[in-house]
This record gives C-alpha cells, sequence and structure tokens, in this order.
C-alpha cells in the first residue's frame, strides 16, 4: 500500500466550487439576502429536475417534513407507519403534531421499508386506524412507491416520500416507465435535504416537491406563518400593506443566499450522480469475491448517498478504518431503539431485520470528490481487515 491519505477521509463531504462561491457573493450585493428571486428560481429548476409540478423551498429536511405533517392535516393520535432505519427526523415529523409513530420492519436485503410488513400491520387493523406512510429512499436506493401507492389506496393512506438521499433517482414502474423520486406521481408530497452531506449542499436546506395545488398553496402559507400577501387569497384587502394570518405557520424559510447556492449546486448534480455510481459499481466489484462483505442490493435508478457494507466484525472494521483516517460511520441506529422512542413503547427486538442491519452495517466513503486513489485504499483497508 503505497498511497497515504494527508486528511481524514470522511464517509459523505460537499463539494463547493468557484462557481457556487461566486452564486453567493452575487445574491449578497444584492437586494435580496431571504425571499427573493433566487428562491423562485431555485424551486422551479429543482422541480424541473425531478419531474414535479411545484417545489417549495424551506430551511432544512426536517421543517420540510413538519410542513408536510402539518399540510396533510395529522391531528393528535393519528397513526402513521414509517422504517426504523432512517434519521429520526422521518419519524419526528408526526409527533410534531401530536400524532402517533408506528414502524414496519424492514427488508434485509435492501434495508428500504418491507411493503409486505405494511400490509400485515394495515391488515391486523380496522380500515382507518392508520393515516399515512412515509416511505424513506434509503441510501439512494428507491422505494417501489407504485406498490407503496397501491396499498396506500387499498387502506385510505396518503404518502410522504422522504427522498432526501435520492434526488435523482428512480424506479421503473409496472408500465416500464422511469419515475423520478420526488416526481409527485405516487406520493403525496416528497421531501428533500441540502445538509452538507446530501447530493446537493446548501449548508441547511430543504425542498418539498408535489403535483398537488392545495397541498403546494398550504406549504406557502404554513412556511411563512400562515401570511398569505396574495389580494386573491384574502378575505377583505384594506389596501397596499394588509396581509392576512390565515392558519397557525412558521417561519420555514430557505434564504436568497442559501437558495444562489443551490440553483449552483443542481447543475452538477447529474455529474455528483454518475460519479457516485462509479464509485459503487467499484465498491461492488472489490468486494464480489470476498463473502463476509455483504452490500445492499443495487437498482439502476439507485442514487447513492450512501454505499453500505455488512460485515460480521462491525466495530472492529470502524475502529479499524478510524485508525487509518477512513471515516466511516454508522446508518442508522434503529429509531424504535432510542431512549425517546422506547419511552413511547417500543422495545428492542420489535424489528429484529433492522436490528440485526445495524448490528453490522457501515457506510463507508462516497462522495463525488473522492479520487480512484482514495478509494483504492479505502478498499485496501477494508479487504486487510475482513478476511
Ligand atoms: C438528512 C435527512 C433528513 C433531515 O434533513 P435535515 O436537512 O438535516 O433536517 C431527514 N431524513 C433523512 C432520510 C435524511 O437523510
Amino acid at each position: 500500500m503505497t498511497f497515504q491519505p494527508t486528511h481524514p477521509i470522511p464517509y459523505g463531504r460537499q463539494n463547493i466550487t468557484d462557481h457556487d462561491i461566486q452564486a453567493i457573493t452575487e445574491t449578497l450585493r444584492s437586494d435580496f439576502l431571504t425571499q427573493g428571486p433566487k428562491v423562485a428560481e431555485f424551486e422551479e429548476k429543482f422541480a424541473a429536475y425531478i419531474g414535479a409540478r411545484y417545489a417549495v423551498a424551506v430551511s432544512n429536511g426536517t421543517a420540510a417534513l413538519h410542513l408536510c405533517t402539518l399540510a396533510l392535516g395529522v391531528q393528535p393520535g393519528q397513526r402513521v407507519i414509517t422504517t426504523p432505519i432512517t434519521f429520526a427526523a422521518s419519524a419526528n415529523c408526526v409527533l410534531y403534531c401530536g400524532g402517533e409513530v408506528h414502524f414496519a420492519d424492514i427488508d434485509p436485503t435492501t434495508a428500504l421499508i418491507d411493503l409486505r410488513q405494511v400490509r400485515a400491520l394495515l391488515e391486523a387493523h380496522p380500515k382507518g386506524y392508520f393515516h399515512g406512510l412515509i416511505p424513506v429512499d434509503f441510501a439512494g436506493l428507491p422505494v417501489d412507491l407504485a406498490a407503496a401507492r397501491q396499498l396506500a389506496d387499498e387502506f385510505g393512506l396518503w404518502i410522504i416520500e422522504d427522498a432526501c438521499h435520492a434526488p435523482g433517482g428512480f424506479f421503473t414502474d409496472p408500465t416500464g416507465q422511469d419515475q423520478r423520486c420526488g416526481n409527485g406521481q405516487f406520493a403525496d408530497l416528497a421531501i428533500f435535504s441540502f445538509h452538507p452531506v446530501k447530493h446537493i449542499a446548501t449548508g441547511e436546506g430543504g425542498m418539498i416537491t408535489t403535483n398537488n395545488p392545495e397541498l403546494y398553496e398550504k406549504l406557502l402559507l404554513l412556511r411563512t406563518h400562515g401570511i398569505t400577501k396574495s389580494p386573491a387569497l384574502m378575505h377583505k384587502n384594506d389596501g397596499g400593506w394588509y396581509m392576512e394570518m390565515q392558519l397557525l405557520g412558521y417561519n420555514y424559510r430557505m434564504p436568497d443566499i442559501l437558495t444562489a447556492l443551490g440553483i449552483s449546486q443542481l447543475q452538477r448534480a447529474d455529474a455528483g450522480l454518475a460519479r457516485r455510481r462509479e464509485l459503487a459499481a467499484r465498491y461492488d466489484a472489490a468486494f464480489a469475491a470476498r463473502p463476509a462483505i455483504r452490500a445492499l442490493a443495487t437498482a439502476p435508478g439507485h442514487a447513492y448517498h450512501l454505499y453500505v457494507i455488512q460485515v460480521p466484525d462491525r466495530k472492529g472494521l470502524y475502529d479499524f478504518l478510524r485508525e487509518r483516517q477512513v471515516l466511516a460511520q454508522v446508518h442508522y441506529i434503529p429509531v424504535h431503539t432510542m431512549p425517546y422512542y422506547q419511552e413511547l413503547g417500543w422495545h428492542a427486538g420489535d424489528f429484529p431485520h433492522a436490528e440485526q442491519y445495524y448490528a453490522h452495517c457501515l457506510s463507508i466513503p462516497l462522495f463525488p470528490t473522492l479520487t480512484d486513489e482514495e478509494q483504492q485504499y479505502v478498499i485496501d483497508c477494508i479487504l486487510e481487515f475482513v478476511v
């Protein structure tokens, strides 16, 4: 092994170019720091990229989830199903509205929510017992939303697709059409995050996409305190200054400074995605002959936010890599095993596939600026430890 890293190699990393920096500085010199023309431009371009009718830029992915549960009218006591293998926010957004989170176990081959388990859960209760489903395109592997929609329609559920890991990803529907994650064909609402480790990085930022005009109008209101300045929507009009607060909303705006960065980043989204897929294919090939290293299922539309391997001694490998400057990470500690969720009544042992997955999983470095040399170093380290 000749290559030695001069700095730690993280599992994910943003890529900021001179063009990005120029986009921000131009906005700083403009008239708008927040809610100016860059917000609308980013929303329009993002919607076009995803193939959805509407996009609403918000402060972060968690705010996006919260606005979705608000717009769908989640009420205290309403029950919503999600996956235990996700970031806590996918579940927390239900609690923000006083709802109840339920989980369905994952399919161990994909680490995605297992729709057969969802069906079993739905069938074990009377119709109307559950109100919504929040599937997550975990690691960038798209959920089969056509199947999820069928199930949701059968049991009267809404769907929020947590597509934070999968901008640019797609699945193929039963008619043979490729369907982009978040395009609003199947889910009522979809959400994205622009946290630095995600495909498009703005520091903080998020987006909601939908094809539903009523939900879109509601999201716009909820994003800015429930206040409208649009005369067409107001009950009366006292003059040019007049505005109306019609709902209890929040300040979940994404500023112009950051949407300008998002627009610039979006221009490189396809190139970044192509590089992620290339790196993933190299990992697949490198580990194929080592049965002790198990990769998750792949698919042509995989967006590869994460590259996850499962190994017998995960903690050993994590520590071994750290000593060699490779900062792998674990995604995720199952949500239902978090102390907060245990207080709500969930127990270790409730979702054995998720817990088994957690015991062995490790996300290894995957981001567009990871060099071939760095990747080879990561591969060599892993193959040295996992024999
Ligand atoms: C990042 C992420 C979120 C939350 O996004 P933030 O912008 O960090 O609030 C939600 N769900 C998933 C699956 C994520 O990866």
